[in-house]
């Protein structure tokens, strides 16, 4: 083990919540690694533009963001590894992080910020199209069906934002909600007003996503109140329906989760295992938003520096 691999902090995670909790734990004089498969942003940059963050009055790009977090955090000397952690052992007070590159590393606390991830709709042909016209994030792959008809399934932020974005590069875009009215903001519902290429398609559930030549047709559908079936014609279908918390890192690591797969912690981001902490959207809390996401960072990583201060 060497000053490379042997951290006070390690942080499992580069999206917001990551990202604040190595600024804070940096600054706090901390020596501290965070860990990424990819680049920074997590979830956040599936979002072209951020208009609900603090500070920016006509919004923000979610790279751009995502970059600044990112040099912020550098700056204070946060090391950033671009590896894929494995495996984690929180048995003994030493934590051990193990990634896809055979790395081994050693950390007095660890600060869990995988974040959330698409939920799969779960219907026939969704598995089989992924990357072929289905897909999980509008702001990445909208542009392979500029000027073409899609469809958007869901009935939140995501959806809804996902339906205003694809409304100004495809030619009709169908927006299919299992219920009558939508749960997304009011800001978002009422920017679908007077679009005249966005048809709604309430109370309506996806049964299958056709393919023709190996790439999505069609979306067959079903009236949940007149059970009457139909088909929607659309070349690719973006699935928004919720997201589930990235947990598969600490099923087994003795860590208490909620129902849903969360990570029960309190406040401050404790879990029930010393010295180990969580921050973002994989943690259990009532709103999931970058905004509380770098909230979440900052009391995370201020309670890691106390846990390793007493201890
Ligand atoms: P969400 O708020 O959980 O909404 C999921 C939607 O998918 C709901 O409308 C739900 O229907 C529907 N749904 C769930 N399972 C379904 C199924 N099997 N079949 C059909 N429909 C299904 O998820 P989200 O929109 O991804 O948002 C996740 C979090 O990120 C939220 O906290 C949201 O506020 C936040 N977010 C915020 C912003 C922003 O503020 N700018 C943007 C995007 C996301 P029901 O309504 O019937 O339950």
């Amino acid at each position: 083990m060497d000053d490379a691999t042997r951290f006070d902090i390690a942080v499992i995670g580069q999206g917001p919540a990551g990202m604040t909790s190595a600024l804070y734990a940096a600054r706090a004089g901390l020596s501290t690694a965070v860990f990424e498969r990819m680049g920074p942003g997590g979830q956040m940059t599936d979002t072209e533009h951020l208009d609900n963050y603090p500070g920016f009055a006509e919004g923000v790009s979610a790279f751009d963001l995502a970059f600044a977090m990112s040099a912020q955090a550098a700056r204070f000397g946060v090391v950033a590894i671009t590896d894929e952690v494995t495996s984690v052992d929180f048995q003994a007070p030493l934590k051990v992080i193990r990634t896809a590159s055979g790395g081994v590393y050693t950390a007095r606390a660890v600060i869990l910020a995988m974040g959330a991830e698409p939920r799969p709709l779960g219907v026939p042909g969704e598995s089989e199209l992924a990357g072929r016209g289905v897909s999980y994030c509008a702001t990445c792959d909208g542009g392979f069906f500029r000027g073409k008809e899609v469809a958007v399934v869901g009935g939140g932020n995501t959806a809804v934002g996902d339906a205003l974005y694809l409304s100004r590069i495809c030619s009709r875009v169908h927006l299919i909600h299992r219920r009558d009215a939508f749960r997304a903001d009011a800001v978002y519902t009422r920017a679908l007003e007077g679009l005249s290429n966005v048809e709604l398609h309430f109370d309506t559930v996806v049964e299958a996503v056709r393919s023709e030549g190996g790439v999505v047709s069609a979306i067959d559908v079903k009236n949940t109140l007149t059970d009457e079936k139909g088909v929607v014609d659309a070349a690719a279908l973006f699935v928004a329906v919720g997201t589930v918390p990235k947990n598969a890192l600490v099923r087994d690591a003795g860590i208490d989760l909620d129902q849903a797969g969360y990570v029960v912690a309190d406040e401050t981001g404790a879990t029930n295992v010393p010295g180990v902490f969580v921050a973002g959207d994989l943690r259990t809390k009532p709103l999931r938003q970058v905004s509380t996401a770098v909230g979440d960072g900052a009391n995370a990583a201020h309670a890691a520096f106390e846990y390793i201060s007493l201890s």
